[in-house]
């Protein structure tokens, strides 16, 4: 297999209203089967999916967290007003968003917006990746799929990397339950999160801070089977278990 990158150069600050697919189609000429990455950031951002920060008036549990976690009261209640349910709240937010998705801060960005606003994420990342896909096909006629990123942390290492927040054209997961290894043993447990492979190198490619690269491309990938089911369900997730158990505990004190 020989996968070719490129990130999609020469793109102008996106503003609300731009069509950033159609922007990104005058620089690249797509072929069937490539993969489109797209930073969230400008997705949020051609949607309006932004808030000045001005607006904002924090109540009494935005004004308690920011105290403690040393942060902006009014942009705590931006994370807040993004979160279904909020797991941890120091040292930082720790947050699930209602389309599965958890993540510090809710997601909202600070960076690579003008002083006093903030970027948030797109309320329907799945939605949004398969309405660029569609753009797509139909400015190009191409089939192409489409990985919406955002940068995360995350636990156990150091460092954040690129995930897949939304996706269209291709499954999430890559199975390979029930394949068998070199010497024949049937794979019981091995699903592969392919999406957020791709992610994690697009968002290299994009950088985070002036680089201007919010789009890479992927191609010669090819495509592979499995499935979409990219978050844990309930019982499944033990560290979130283990994160409610010790935020019960803390209460308790
Ligand atoms: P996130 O990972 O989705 O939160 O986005 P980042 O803020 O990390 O930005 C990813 C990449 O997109 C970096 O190369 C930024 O410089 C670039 N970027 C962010 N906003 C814009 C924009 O409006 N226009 C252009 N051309 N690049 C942008
Ligand atoms: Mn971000
Ligand atoms: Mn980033």
């Amino acid at each position: 297999m020989a996968v070719q990158v490129f990130g999609v150069e020469g793109l102008p600050l996106i503003n609300k209203g731009d069509d950033i697919i159609a922007m990104i189609c005058d620089r690249v000429s797509f072929q069937d089967e490539d993969m489109l990455c797209v930073a969230s950031t400008i997705y949020s951002k051609s949607k309006g999916y932004t808030r000045p920060l001005h607006t904002i008036r924090p109540d009494k549990r935005a004004i308690r967290i920011a105290a403690h976690d040393h942060e902006d009261p009014r942009f705590v209640q931006a994370v807040l007003d993004d979160a279904a349910e909020v797991i941890l709240e120091e040292p930082f937010i720790l947050s699930q968003m209602s389309w599965g998705h958890i993540g510090v801060r809710s997601g909202v960005d600070r960076s690579n917006i003008e002083d006093g606003f903030v970027i948030l994420l797109p309320p329907n990342p799945m939605a949004a990746a398969q309405e660029l896909r569609a753009r797509i096909r139909g400015i190009s006629g191409k089939e192409v799929g489409v990985i919406i990123t955002d940068t995360v942390g995350r636990a156990f290492r150091r460092g954040q990397t690129g995930n897949a927040i939304g996706w269209s054209g291709m499954p999430a997961i890559r199975d390979f339950r029930k394949d068998h290894d070199l010497f024949g043993h049937e794979l019981k447990i091995t699903e592969e999160a392919v999406v957020d492979e791709i992610a994690g190198f697009a968002n290299f490619i994009m950088g985070e801070s002036n680089q201007g690269i919010p789009a890479a491309v992927f191609r010669g990938c090819g495509r592979w089977k499995g499935h979409d089911n990219l978050y844990f369900k309930g019982e499944e997730d033990i560290i979130r278990q283990a994160l409610h158990t010790f935020e019960q505990a803390k209460k308790k004190q």
